[in-house]
């Protein structure tokens, strides 16, 4: 019997308001533990949470731009639990009235494209960090992340294979990020995600039992966990068991996952209504500027530069996965007119840079306009492509425009006929053999020639000019 996996992620997004979700405290990352607290967020008997109205309207934008209703009305609720790192003994979430509802994105994952449903948006307020001594017996406990707001975006069971996971992951930080109101960062924990698991033999309609997957901390790690659990869950059900609703840990060392604990079910966290909030209504005002002044979004600027530049859908899949980038793009192609052009080199040259030194776009040391103007110089015959590589190389380091590299290391293009005409003559009636052997008909040896020239010359003789009186030349008399 053939199976296929059924999965449903709930991500935790960090929001990037100033300060916290019912109190005035910053939300800065990596202040020393516990001088960002006050009564309100470390929960002191007697205190009274004041939400923030930015909080509602990040929810709300986020519900906007994954085609949510807005719930007119919705409530925030206690979830009661107990753990050293929530200090009021509940947290405020949103339970049966979340802020937004019914949504969806599209994606595309193994060369297809894909609708995943969005069951609901909530906000929530997060919980401390527990910080375990290592050679100690005690742990520690920072109440700086107390209160910071969250929302949860909770997708249907509409994933079927780690591929989709991973892209409807990007897709939706990549929207987050879009809208400014989350940075996205998996390692500080901005950007959570759990997958819930389950298998069930293809096409067969009832669900199978779920797992609950935590400690996915990167992209790779919520496919390769996604991954091993259907290949767990595989076995269990070909040896004739059933499998257990629980939730497992993921271990990025040891590339399994093991059991945490059994399934808590909802029940138990006793929500209700909190008292200290009132209920939530959303003005209509409101609502109709948010979806106004709504930025471009991914999905739309891709056909943008699909329609408006002419690029092929994988560059513009690549230029629009981050704002940032497809800002980078657009200024360019304002000093610079030729759009496939600046594609290449970003996704060639300047991504791959960027990469290798495990940076943003934002931090790029080559400014769009002088990127621009290296492919005008490019252009203009002023220096050969393969030059304009070594000139980027250091404009990354230096930072320093084109022009000024060039000059200075005296990289202008040879392109004067009569000096190439000399040193190709030259070349020729110094290696005879190679030119019969041309002449002959092995082709290939022109490489031969050109690799001498573009030494002779430290590559800076205009390849084209090069190969034409070449082949001229060898082929004369
Ligand atoms: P809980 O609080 O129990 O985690 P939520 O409603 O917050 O419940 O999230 C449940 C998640 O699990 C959703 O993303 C949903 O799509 C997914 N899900 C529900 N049933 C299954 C199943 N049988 N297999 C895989 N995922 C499932
Ligand atoms: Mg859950
Ligand atoms: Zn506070």
């Amino acid at each position: 019997m053939e199976f296929e996996a059924v999965i449903g992620l709930e991500v935790h997004a960090q929001l990037k308001t100033k300060t916290k979700i019912f109190c005035s405290c910053p939300t800065s990352f990596g202040a020393p533990p516990n001088t960002q607290t006050c009564p309100v967020c470390l929960g002191m008997p007697g205190v009274l949470p004041v939400l923030n109205k930015k909080v509602v309207e990040y929810a709300m934008l986020m519900g906007i731009a994954t085609n949510c209703t807005i719930s007119k009305h919705s409530r925030f609720a206690r979830k009661n639990y107990f753990y050293p790192d929530l200090p009021k003994g509940y947290q405020i979430s949103q339970y049966e009235l979340p802020i937004c509802e019914h949504g969806y994105i599209d994606i595309e994952a193994n060369g297809s494209k894909k609708r995943i449903g969005i069951t609901r948006i909530h906000m929530e307020e997060d919980a401390g960090k527990l910080i375990h001594d290592q050679i100690r017996p005690f742990s520690m406990v920072d109440f700086n992340r107390t209160g910071v707001p969250l929302i949860e975006i909770v997708s249907e069971p509409d994933i079927r294979s780690s591929e989709e996971a991973g892209a409807y992951l990007r897709k939706i930080r990549s929207i987050l990020r879009y809208l400014d109101i989350c940075d996205g960062n998996m390692e500080e924990g901005s950007f959570r995600c759990d997958a819930n698991v389950s298998i069930r033999p293809v096409s067969s309609v009832p669900f199978g039992t779920r797992t609950e997957l935590k400690n996915l901390n990167s992209f790779k790690n919520v496919e390769k966990a996604i991954s091993y659990e259907i290949e767990r869950q595989k076995d269990i059900v070909f040896d004739g068991e059933d499998v257990v609703q629980e939730t497992r840990l993921w271990d990025p060392e040891k590339h399994n996952t093991i059991s945490m604990r059994g399934k808590e079910d909802a029940h138990d966290y006793r929500y209700f209504p909190d008292p200290d909030l009132l209920p939530l209504a959303i003005d209509d005002n409101w609502l109709e500027k948010l979806k106004k002044n709504l930025p471009e979004l991914p999905d739309l600027k891709k056909e943008r530069f699909i329609a408006q530049y002419g690029l092929p859908e994988y560059d513009a899949d690549v230029l629009t996965g981050a704002v940032e980038l497809a800002d980078y793009f657009e200024a360019c192609t304002k000093e610079y007119k030729n759009p496939k052009q600046v594609s290449n080199w970003m996704m060639g040259s300047l991504l791959g840079l960027l990469n290798a030194e495990g940076k943003n776009i934002d931090e790029s040391p080559v400014s769009p306009s002088n990127f621009a103007e290296l492919l005008k110089l490019i252009d203009q015959n002023i220096i050969s492509g393969k030059i304009a590589k070594a000139v980027f190389e250091e404009m990354a380091k230096t930072g320093k425009p084109p022009e000024e590299i060039v000059k200075e290391k005296n990289l202008v293009q040879v392109t004067d006929e009569v000096l190439i005409e000399d040193i190709v003559v030259k070349l020729i009636s110094s290696c005879p053999k190679e030119a019969s052997e041309y002449k002959a008909g092995k082709t290939k040896v022109l490489g031969f020639f050109v690799g001498k020239i573009m030494k002779e010359t430290k590559g800076k003789a205009n390849p084209e000019i090069v190969n034409r009186i070449l082949k001229e030349k060898l082929l004369a008399d």
